[in-house]
Formats: C-alpha cells, sequence, structure tokens
C-alpha cells in the first residue's frame, strides 16, 4: 500500500503541513500514511470558525442543522467500505470497524431526529418554563440557549476515529457551532477518511468544520471563554491540556472523557447455573476481546460473590481460550491487534504494575508470539486478586487492552465500596434478577458512575451491553473519568450553547425566543386556522372562539357515555364537602372535549391529525352555568419531513369572567 501524505482541513483548504510523522499498520508495522501539522497558522484556523462558520450556522435553525447532520450521516453510510479498508490497518476487525463507522453514522442520525423532534425550528432554545415575576404579568423571566459564539475544539482519541469525531460533531453542528477536530495521529489516516467524506458530501457551509492531523502548536494560546475544548484520552494529557494558562483565564469550557477502571459486577444472587452468570461471564469476554480491550467503557474490573469467583476464573478462561485472535482481515478472527507496538508496550508495562500490586496472571501469555510477525497482538489477559483492598492498583492502574482483573466482594456494601473504588467511571454493569439488590448496588454506587447497566433474563436479548454508549444516553463520568458528560440526547447540544436568563415583558420573551409566550400579543386574523397551510400559519395567529354554556344535564351526560362518575361530577353535598369544590363540576375531560368541539373545523383540511397534549393544567373550576370560550394560538411550528409539520398550539380555556379555566399545548400534524 501507498504511503499516503494525510492533510490538514484548514481555512477551507487541504494543505499538507510540515515535520511528517510516520503512521504504521498496527498488523504488520509497514508504513500507512504520514501527519504533520507544522507551518499552519492556528490562530487564524480558530478565527476563522468564529468568523466564518460560526455566522453560517448560527444563520440556520435547529431543525436545518438536523437535516445536515443526517446528510453526513447518509455521505459516511455511501462510502463506508472505504472506511473499512483502512479500520483493518488499525489493528480492528470488521465488526470493531461497524462500531466505529457505522456507529458513527448511527450517532449523526439520532442527534438529527432528536434535533427536529425536540428542538424548536428556531434559533433559540428554551430552559424551563417562563418565571412569572411580578402580580400583573408585565415582568417575566426566562432562560434561553443561544449558540456560543466561538469554535470547538475536539481532541479525539486513536481507538474509534471515526465514532470518537462524529459523536462530539454531531451535537456541536446541531447547537451552530463550527469545530476544528484533532484525531489522535497513530489513526489519523482513518479519521481524515471519514472527514474529506463529508467536506466531499459539500453539506456544510464554509468554515464549519476544519482538521489538523498532528500537533496543535500554539492553537490553545488563541482560545477564548467562547470556544469549548472537548477531549478524549489519558488523564495525563487532560490535565496537562485543562490547566493550559488560557483555558484556566478564559474559562474556557472543558469536556474531558479519561479513562476508567470500569467496573462489572456479578450479582449476589448470580451463582452459577443461573443466566445472569452465562450473562457475565459472556460480558466480560466480549468486553476484553472487543477492539481489543481499547475501549474507554471496557470492564477492567469484575467482581464476584468471593464463594463464585474460582467458578468466574474458570469459565471466563474457558471462554477466552476459544477468542480466535490474529489478523483482523481473516476470516473467523474475533479479536484483532492493539493500535501500536508502543501501546502494546504501555499495556504490558501496566499488566506488570497489576502483578507487582498482587494481582496473578490466571489466562493468557503477554510474551506469546504474535500471530503477524511486526504487529501489535496481545492475547486476552485475565488477572486475579484475591485481596482488591490491599492491592490498591488493580483500582488505579488502566491497561488499555484486552486486560481485566477478576475479584472477590463479600457482600453488597463490600462490592458498592469496591466499585467506587475506581474514584469515578463511565460505565458499570450488574448482573442480577434481583430488585433488591438492584436497588442497594445503584443507590449506593450511582454517584461514582455515568452510566449503569443493569442485566439479566429479561433484557439480555434486547440489551446493547454494558461497553456501548449510546447517542440518547449520557456518556462521561465523575473524577478520575474526567468529570464530564458528552451526548445523552439534546442535553449535548447544551454544553456548546449558553444558557442566558432573559428578564422583560412576555411581548419581548415571545420575539426572542421566537415563539408565541402567553401574555404576549395575539393576532386575532380572519379565517379559520385549520383551513390555513403550515406555511400560512404566522406565530401567534389566533382563534377566539364562541361561547358555550355547560349544564347538569352535560355533566350527567358525560359521566353515563364514559362511566366517569367520580363524587366531584355527581354528587353535590360530597362535593361541597371537599375542600377544593363549591359543588359539582365539570369533569376536565369534558371541558377539553367540548374545547375540541368549539376549535375545531371539521372538514379534511392542511390539519391531518391531533398528535398529543403537552403541559395541560387544570386551573379553576368549571360549575353548572358556567361557560366556556377557547383562544387557540400558533406557538410554534416545525417541518418534520418534506410533507407533514407539527404546529403547537397555545391552547387557553376561559369561563364567562375570563378567568383561565385550562391551558395546554397541542400539538398537531400539518401539511407544510
Ligand atoms: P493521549 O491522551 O496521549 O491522546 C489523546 C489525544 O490527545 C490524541 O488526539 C493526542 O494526539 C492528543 N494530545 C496529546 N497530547 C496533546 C497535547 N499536548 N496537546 C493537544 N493534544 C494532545 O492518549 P493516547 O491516545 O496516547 O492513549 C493513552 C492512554 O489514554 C491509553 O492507554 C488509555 O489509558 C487512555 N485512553 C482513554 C480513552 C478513553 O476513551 N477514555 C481513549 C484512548 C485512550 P496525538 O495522538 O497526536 O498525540
Amino acid at each position: 500500500m501507498k504511503t499516503a501524505q494525510l492533510l490538514n482541513y484548514e481555512r477551507d483548504r487541504w494543505i499538507a503541513g510540515d515535520n511528517p510523522a510516520e503512521i504504521v499498520s498496527a498488523i504488520d508495522g509497514a508504513p500507512v500514511a504520514t501527519t504533520g501539522s507544522g507551518g499552519i497558522d492556528f490562530g487564524a484556523m480558530l478565527r476563522h470558525a468564529r468568523d466564518v462558520g460560526g455566522p453560517a450556522l448560527r444563520r440556520l435553525t435547529f431543525h436545518e442543522r438536523a437535516r445536515m447532520i443526517k446528510a453526513l450521516g447518509l455521505a459516511i453510510m455511501a462510502r463506508k467500505e472505504e472506511l473499512y479498508e483502512l479500520n483493518y490497518l488499525t489493528g480492528a476487525t470488521r465488526k470493531d470497524g461497524w462500531i466505529d463507522i457505522e456507529g458513527g453514522a448511527g450517532t449523526l442520525f439520532s442527534f438529527s431526529s432528536k434535533g427536529r423532534r425536540e428542538l424548536p425550528d428556531a434559533h433559540v432554545l428554551l430552559d424551563g418554563q417562563l418565571e412569572g415575576l411580578s402580580k400583573q404579568g408585565t415582568f417575566v423571566g426566562q432562560h434561553i440557549y443561544t449558540s456560543l459564539q466561538g469554535a470547538a475544539v475536539h481532541i479525539n482519541a486513536f481507538n474509534f476515529p471515526v465514532w470518537g469525531m462524529l459523536e462530539k460533531l454531531a451535537p456541536t453542528i446541531l447547537a451552530g457551532v463550527p469545530a476544528i477536530v484533532k484525531p489522535a495521529s497513530s489513526t489519523a489516516y482513518l479519521c481524515e477518511a471519514a472527514f474529506r467524506v463529508m467536506i466531499e458530501a459539500a453539506v456544510l457551509p464554509p468554515g464549519a468544520i476544519q482538521l489538523i492531523v498532528g500537533g496543535v502548536g500554539d492553537l490553545f494560546d488563541h482560545l477564548t471563554g467562547q470556544d469549548v475544548v472537548s477531549f478524549t484520552g489519558s488523564a495525563h494529557t487532560a490535565s496537562k491540556l485543562k490547566s493550559h494558562p488560557t483555558v484556566m483565564r478564559e474559562s474556557v469550557k472543558f469536556i474531558a472523557e479519561q479513562d476508567s477502571l470500569n467496573a462489572s459486577l456479578l450479582g449476589p444472587d448470580a451463582a452459577p447455573g443461573t443466566p445472569e452468570f452465562d450473562l457475565f461471564i459472556r460480558e466480560v469476554a466480549t468486553e476484553m476481546t472487543v477492539k481489543a480491550g481499547q475501549k474507554c467503557t471496557a470492564i477492567r474490573r469484575a467482581m464476584a460473590p468471593a464463594e463464585h469467583l474460582d467458578a468466574v476464573q474458570q469459565a471466563l478462561s474457558e471462554r477466552l481460550a476459544k477468542t480466535k485472535f490474529g489478523d483482523p482481515r481473516a476470516e473467523g478472527t474475533r479479536m484483532g491487534a492493539l493500535v501500536s507496538l508502543s501501546q502494546r508496550d504501555d499495556v504490558c508495562a501496566r499488566i506488570a504494575e497489576l502483578e507487582a500490586a498482587g494481582a496473578r496472571i490466571v489466562a493468557g501469555d503477554p510474551a506469546a508470539d504474535p500471530p503477524v510477525a511486526g504487529g501489535a497482538f496481545l492475547p486476552p489477559i485475565l488477572l486475579r486478586t484475591d485481596d482488591p483492598w490491599a492491592a490498591q492498583a488493580v483500582h488505579d492502574v488502566e491497561a488499555f487492552g484486552p486486560v481485566s482483573t477478576i475479584m472477590p466482594y463479600r457482600d453488597l456494601a463490600d462490592a458498592v465500596a469496591l466499585a467506587n473504588r475506581g474514584k469515578g467511571s463511565l460505565a458499570l454493569s450488574l448482573f442480577t434478577h434481583s430488585p433488591d439488590a438492584a436497588r442497594e448496588f445503584v443507590q449506593g454506587a450511582a454517584a461514582f458512575h455515568g452510566r449503569m447497566l443493569v442485566l439479566n433474563r429479561d433484557n439480555a436479548a434486547e440489551s446493547t451491553g454494558h461497553g456501548s454508549p449510546l447517542p440518547v444516553l449520557v456518556h462521561g463520568g465523575p473524577g478520575r473519568a474526567g468529570g464530564s458528560e458528552e451526548m445523552g440526547g439534546i442535553r449535548g447540544v447544551k454544553h456548546y450553547m449558553q444558557r442566558t436568563a432573559v428578564q422583560s415583558t412576555p411581548t419581548m420573551i415571545a420575539a426572542i425566543s421566537e415563539q408565541y409566550i402567553p401574555g404576549a400579543p395575539k393576532d386575532f386574523r380572519d379565517g379559520h386556522p385549520f383551513r390555513k397551510r403550515m406555511s400560512e400559519l404566522h406565530i401567534g395567529d389566533t382563534l377566539r372562539t364562541e361561547s358555550r354554556t355547560v349544564s347538569v344535564a352535560d355533566i350527567e351526560h358525560f359521566a353515563e357515555f364514559t362511566g366517569d362518575k367520580f363524587y366531584a361530577h355527581m354528587d353535590e353535598e360530597a362535593a361541597k364537602a371537599s375542600p377544593i369544590f363549591e359543588g359539582r363540576v365539570a369533569h376536565g375531560y369534558l371541558i377539553l372535549s367540548f374545547a375540541a368541539g368549539l376549535f375545531v373545523d371539521p372538514d379534511p383540511g392542511p390539519v391531518l391529525a391531533n398528535t398529543g397534549l403537552e403541559n395541560l393544567r387544570f386551573l379553576t373550576p368549571l360549575y353548572p352555568g358556567d361557560s366556556l370560550r377557547v383562544e387557540l394560538t400558533v406557538r410554534s411550528k416545525s417541518l418534520k419531513s418534506e410533507d407533514t409539520g407539527v404546529v403547537r398550539w397555545a391552547v387557553e380555556i376561559f369561563n364567562q369572567k375570563d378567568d383561565l379555566v385550562a391551558t395546554y399545548d397541542l400539538l398537531t400534524e400539518n401539511v407544510p
């Protein structure tokens, strides 16, 4: 294979850097590519992101950005085979590559769909409800999120060159922030190829993404408080970068996801012979061998009740012995190579530290001959310590390869304390069929772990497993794991936005947030809104209905018809005796039904379906003889696809005294 010179993507052009460094194949040590970023003006890259990429992204709405993210995912999928070819050179099998490449594209799809479903088709995201700050309602407060006006610097780890880039890019772009991506050098050729696919897809505006292959030079000197650094890698590098003087001085947001001594626990009820025991053995072996154990979430500490530790050792050793490891391109290979010989040396040094602390190897030989000469191969290595309280290193030292240590615990309290001894981890799994054990363990240990999986016979078939970070769930952990979070659906987008408390009138808040806010002016236009396509509806357009009086006969008819004969609707004396009502009241559901009867336009038209109600509140009881009327206002609208959109209506139901009887948001699916 020809050695490729990897290029930086700097200010919308591909350029070679000085001082090239060679990257070799994990399989046989043959040269693959050179990286180099010498001579690049890193300050200019940041300025380009802030001055060109940021404004272009911020002009788009969340939904427009969400559609771009989907298009990037489709571009990756269309050219995935090119990426799979390079994936092998990192030592990874095709299955490992699936997690990286298709998992990366899947993360883009997930963020795109969440963005379109959960974010408004606007530029501002509201945080929480309007806070009333005054008696007359003229002075209100609203928290809003807006896009940061700097750049996101993404520093990625070597182990997932595609997924690692995309899981950070998806929330960043959705937030409207441009990114500068710096992959780990040892696998930068795969990241560069995936980055190139995205550039060639011509989906993103100029300046939205840039790439550095090689060192970052003086980039950090140019950071400001509007920038974000998102880092994945070693705790050592994280703490070095976090304490960079500019990061400290400018209060640059720093998201760190770093080494973690993840634990897995065989529950006290999960004796040999139970489904949970078998699942535990399978999961620990899988986590040791997928990606040759080079996963931030891999199980490093496997804990079992003391009386079952021998059985665990035997079952795990037998399973690991069957793992075919070797050239990842060969048919049937289950585990490939580590990323490089130096990573292999590092893992062997860490194994030696674990041994020095009292752990002993019970399966696998670190000195075994490599299946391919010159390759960075290491078989799965299982260690055991019988005194996990004395062997502190097993809770401190991460061997970032196919390495795990089994250890006993006495009881659940002991297991909780041992699990928490890792001082903060990304992922933990517990294998139990006992709700009591799950409660005691999770409540005792959750504060130390970013994600916890309770696995058993009931969910194993559908589970995504211990090691899979999911775009909709947070990925990160406290303490040693970095003290940050990534992903987690829309939570991850907010890392790249600023929350601001805005205080003003409802009119101003509505204008700022691009949606109708109760108390803001309404526009009572001609024509029923259900007769208008979404494009003809404006935010604030309001329909005011006729009013209708509610009688005792209506209430009794509704009670008979639905079967809801709750005393407050049917028994005058009992209703009077309640601390809430002055007598019989109309059913809440009757009020909703009458409201719909008042505002609905019956004929087929651009409103296709009622898809739900949100934030429903009943505020004033409606007594027989009272009347009700409705104001239906367009709160916000968003496109779901080319053929359908969603209109969110603010529904306000008033009585004859103009007191608010009920409010809610109505969601309808509409013709755009
Ligand atoms: P590093 O922390 O050395 O590297 C992580 C990233 O940081 C790489 O992109 C690297 O680039 C970059 N980097 C390193 N130094 C600097 C610097 N001074 N300024 C800016 N960027 C920098 O981790 P490694 O990849 O070498 O892995 C070492 C260990 O980290 C592993 O053995 C494992 O323990 C842990 N790790 C944890 C991961 C996790 O997901 N939690 C993932 C990967 C590793 P470059 O490659 O060019 O040096």
